[in-house]
């Protein structure tokens, strides 16, 4: 930025479909970056080439996969943090996170190219509804691409929709209003009830589904056109058997669904079995052949607003539009039909997210260093807040030192971004009723608690001289306390050594912190003995340190074409 800060200060958008990636510019504001081939877009694409030390990413890759289907890898945030998720392509395995890494790099590299320094921090998006393990992993595909954050060693990780509503309130300085934002991107939908009060953002509630996005609407076109084409006297072996048919059809597929977002009907031609075939559709038709899916998306709003009137939030001023798919009209009229007391905006949909993530890095920067402004006043003054004067000062120092106005850097600072958790978070435990012994999930942290949160519960032993105890994390979306066992999915475990000799029903503490950018942490301790467990969560989903060292590594040899 304008600043006297040697680094740029960027936000990036890491897209199941696409990618982009925004900088602070000499004014202060969000600016978009343009790639190595001069688009602001840049496809979440890795192309392999046979034989070849060489990775491509974005267009030419995505094009490639109509060639060499097997060398190209897509869609991998579909798998990020997912148990035992690998891709194939050549020779090679790769780990989503790996993949999303080399993307992140061709952003970062074009980028710092453009701008003639090197990046070294940013803020990356993730959907609001990834749970731990894909925040984690999403962390981790920055420190692949050799990224780091503000304040800590990897990339600081914001919910997409809380970037777009940063953005969209940095537009509109002095408004104050209840906001959904409906963000469909090329593979997930999330939908998000937040409150914009004079550019801060705090979140309501929120859903979503990881299986739901631009994606399923290329599926169901395509399907159409198959149909089609075998009516016209394609074999099912033409069809389904030559990958290259697939991969080139769904490249015209996604032409045609943006073609029909503008225009009532369209033509979508393909070779299959070394015949063509030409396929004409409708919107009318579109529509009709996606309206469940727009269905599920209406659905995943209604439960939303449910959430949020339970939370005694009933009220909603806006909806705002984000993310590539909701440029298809049937999303605005489904959303203004079903909910017509909203006005329904459409600001800068393919955008929002990797400006308000810019936005938020140079908040974070600020943050940090009027941190560092304070640093003497707090170490002499631990408990005390700093008043006033002393909160001028470090502001006045932090806006010469980054070359800001003093009023600049006050707003940033003084603006607040509050986030919910996105599941519910808890420990597998034995429970009694009159059929005797059962396990359950006891939930500790509940979907949509306000961050930061902290709760603790003792719970007890089940046997007399119970010589460990073991402590199960499940990650899970329901609201109620306790639930079935097989509910979710486990992140994480840890082992409570007990001395010997207690009582069936000797008290064990369980604490579970859950921080402002929803990373969680447990304590466990025996109250008998004292001894006590703590832990970062370790699971086999994301990369461990001696995997990540090696992704890190390989990433180093590979050369970006
Ligand atoms: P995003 O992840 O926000 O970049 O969204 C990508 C998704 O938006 C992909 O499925 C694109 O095919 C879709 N998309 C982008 N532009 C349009 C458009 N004009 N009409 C329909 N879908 C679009």
């Amino acid at each position: 930025m304008t600043t006297k800060s040697v680094h740029p200060v960027v936000g990036i958008d890491l897209g199941t479909t696409y990618s982009c990636i925004a900088y602070i510019d000499e004014n202060g504001k969000p600016v978009m970056l343009k790639n190595f081939e001069g688009d602001i877009l840049t496809p979440s694409v890795v192309y392999f080439p046979i034989g070849d030390s060489e990775v491509v990413v974005g267009k030419e890759a995505k094009n490639q996969k109509a060639f060499e289907p097997d060398q190209v890898v897509d869609f991998a945030k579909r798998a990020i943090g997912r148990e035992n998720s690998l891709f194939l392509a050549g020779q090679g395995r790769y780990r989503p996170e790996e993949i999303s890494g080399m993307v992140l790099k061709k952003l970062v590299r074009d980028a710092a190219e453009l701008l003639g320094a090197s990046i070294e921090k940013a803020v990356i998006t993730c959907p609001a509804y990834f749970g731990i393990n894909e925040r984690e992993a999403t962390a981790q595909a920055g420190i692949i691409a050799g990224l780091s954050g503000y304040n800590q060693p990897h990339p600081n990780i914001i919910p997409e929709p809380v970037a777009a509503a940063f953005y969209y309130g940095s537009l509109r300085e002095d408004s104050s209003e209840n906001v959904l934002v409906f963000d469909l991107g090329g593979g997930t939908l999330d939908v998000t009830l937040l409150n914009i009060d004079k550019g801060s953002v705090k979140t309501y509630c929120l859903g979503g589904d990881h299986e739901l996005g631009g994606k399923d609407w290329d599926d169901a076109l395509c399907n159409f056109c198959l149909e089609e084409a075998r009516e016209q006297g394609a074999s099912p072996h033409d069809l389904f058997e030559d990958p290259h048919t697939i991969s080139e059809l769904s490249l015209k597929i996604e032409a045609g669904k943006k073609a029909l977002s503008v225009k009532g009907k369209t033509g979508i031609g393909f070779t299959a079995g070394a015949k063509r075939y030409q396929v004409e559709i409708s919107r009318d038709q579109f529509e009709i052949l996606t309206e469940s899916l727009l269905e599920r998306a209406l659905a995943l709003v209604e439960e939303v607003f449910g959430d949020g009137r339970n939370k005694g939030i009933s009220g909603c001023e806006r909806i705002l539009l984000v993310g590539g798919a909701t440029r298809m009209p049937q999303i605005r009229r489904g959303l203004a039909e079903r909910f017509p007391e909203i006005p329904v905006s459409l600001t800068d949909p393919d955008e929002a997210v990797a400006r308000g993530a810019a936005l938020f890095a140079k908040k974070l920067m600020v943050d940090d260093r009027v941190a560092d402004a304070l640093f003497g006043f707090r170490e002499q003054n631990p408990e005390t807040p700093p008043p006033p004067a002393v909160m001028e000062e470090a502001w006045d120092t932090v806006a010469d030192a980054v070359g800001m106005p003093h009023r600049e850097v006050e707003k940033l600072n003084l603006l607040s971004v509050k986030q919910v958790s996105a599941k519910s978070f808890g420990i597998v435990v034995v429970d009694h009723d009159e059929n005797g012994e059962k396990r359950r999930i006891c939930n500790l942290i509940l979907r949509n608690a306000d961050l930061p949160t902290s709760i603790t519960r003792t719970f007890n032993t089940i046997r007399d001289n119970q010589n460990t105890a073991e402590i199960i994390i499940r990650e899970n979306e329901e609201h109620r306390e306790l639930i079935d066992p097989a509910t979710g999915r486990e992140i994480g475990r840890a082992v409570l050594r007990l001395p010997g000799g207690l009582p069936k029903g000797a008290p064990i503490e369980v604490r579970f912190e859950m921080n402002v950018e929803g990373l969680l942490r447990y304590h466990g301790k025996d109250l008998s003995s004292g001894n006590i467990i703590d832990g970062e969560l370790q699971t086999t989903a994301i990369l461990n340190p001696t995997e990540l060292s090696d992704a890190i590594e390989r990433s180093t040899d590979l050369s970006f074409g």
